[in-house]
């Protein structure tokens, strides 16, 4: 059975995987990036690893990139942060060079997206959307197993979503973006800031966090509001209020069948999905659209991206057999 190489280019380390037709994955492996060699450098170094990993069925490779490559001609529109060099690189065409194997590359966004579609939360799911909650908010649109890409593949930036006209400033000019308010970050801060106000009373949070306020992040939140905290689950609350209004304004504009939800903040789970689905279900999203949507919670974990990019690869080689 034939199979594809599946690339996940991290700031820290480069992942590697064979995956076959099903996505069982074959082989692994892992190098560290060292991203301030450059891009030419890091893209010689995933060479090399296609060539470990690679077998005599291989038939392409897959890449998924921080940053936004041209999804049609690899070359990179936006750079990946923190790999200096990547801004307008022909990422596809040097690593063609480099293994002599057809390579396609996506945001690592859309394929997260595109692997739990295929694979995990969304599995024969008609319209998929997800958000990954973690430093920030990212988000991905899968239909009919096709990553949605828009005029330029610069789409689906949910995190910059507006939930307030009037909100808190974002890093990209607008006011009041998702991200602002439901990434792990900013749920973090969030309770960092309640429990340094001068009336701030009791709370389990800073007993978990070792009695330190700046230990206290978005898991702290979760742990104590599961263990009854009136402060953790009143943030709780207050970030699935905030995510139900992005959530369900794309509801509404899409129809999905699924929201998943991944990033970091995922592993808070069944309490943090029934609070959205609740939200969603009692008037956030339009009630007949709203019953289409339901609110998963994202099971691939980091195996998301590497799977997503073997599906990709497995479809431009099924496209180019089809038309030969
Ligand atoms: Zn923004």
């Amino acid at each position: 059975m034939s199979d594809v190489v599946a690339i996940d280019l991290g700031g820290t380390n480069i992942r590697a995987a064979r995956v076959d037709k099903n996505g069982k994955i074959l082989v692994r492996e892992k190098i560290s990036t060292h991203a301030k060699e450059g891009m030419a450098a890091v893209v010689a170094n995933i060479a090399g690893l296609v060539q470990k990993v690679r077998g005599p069925d291989t038939v392409g490779v897959g890449v998924g990139t921080p940053g936004v490559p041209n999804h049609k001609t690899g070359e990179m529109l936006l750079p990946a942060v923190n790999i200096p060099g990547s801004g307008g690189f022909q990422l596809t065409k040097e690593l063609t060079r480099l293994t002599n194997l057809p390579v396609s590359a996506d945001n690592d966004g859309n394929l997260a997206a595109l692997g739990e579609s295929w694979l995990g939360a969304g599995k024969g799911e008609p319209v998929v959307i997800i958000f990954t909650l973690g430093t920030g908010v990212g988000g991905g649109l899968v239909v009919d197993g096709e990553v949605y890409h828009g005029t330029h593949n610069l789409g689906t930036e949910f995190g910059h979503l507006s939930i307030d006209y009037k909100g808190r400033k974002c890093g990209c000019g607008n006011l009041g973006c998702i991200e602002r308010y439901a990434s792990a970050s900013a749920v973090g801060r969030d309770a960092r800031e309640a429990l340094s106000a001068p009336n701030a009373g009791k709370s389990l949070m800073l007993e978990l966090a070792g009695g330190s306020i700046e230990k206290v992040e978005a898991r702290t939140v979760w742990d104590a509001a599961g263990k009854g905290d009136a402060l953790a689950i009143k943030l709780a609350d207050d970030c699935c209020d905030y995510l139900s209004c992005a959530v369900g304004s794309l509801i509404n504009s899409l129809n999905p069948s699924c929201v998943i939800i991944g990033g970091g903040m995922s592993l808070a789970g069944e309490p943090l999905r029934s609070r959205l689905q609740k939200r969603i279900d009692e008037g956030r999203a339009f009630g007949p659209i709203a019953k289409d949507a339901r609110i998963k919670i994202a099971i691939l974990g980091d195996d998301a991206g590497i799977l997503g990019a073997a599906r990709m690869a497995l479809n431009v080689a099924e496209h180019s057999v089809q038309k030969s």
